[in-house]
């Protein structure tokens, strides 16, 4: 996994989405963020070339429409692959 090791020195956002489009997704960034699609920690959600070159010539409001697509491809990954519990409501409550 791409994790960097403890102590390792962590890339500034923009030296993270750098190596993100370039297919080298790690994390955490100085700001404890992972990569848009979340590839650093699990590859398979590693985008498209073209979906990540659209992420970064995109405007603030097509990156936050794209990072709505990631989280949504995460969410479904996480849960087929760690049985994740998804926190929250229980739609089949009424209450
Ligand atoms: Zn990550």
């Amino acid at each position: 996994m791409p994790k960097l090791p403890e102590g390792a020195e962590r890339p500034s956002p923009d030296e993270q989405l750098g190596r993100w489009l370039a297919g080298d997704p790690i994390c955490p960034n100085t700001s404890d963020e992972c990569c848009p699609d979340f590839s650093c920690c699990n590859p398979k959600l590693l985008s498209e070339p073209l979906v990540r070159k659209a992420f970064m010539q995109g405007s603030q409001g097509e990156r936050e429409a794209w990072l709505g697509v990631f989280l949504g491809a995460a969410i479904q990954v996480w849960k087929t692959d760690k049985k994740v519990h998804m926190a929250g409501r229980d739609p089949t409550k009424t209450s």
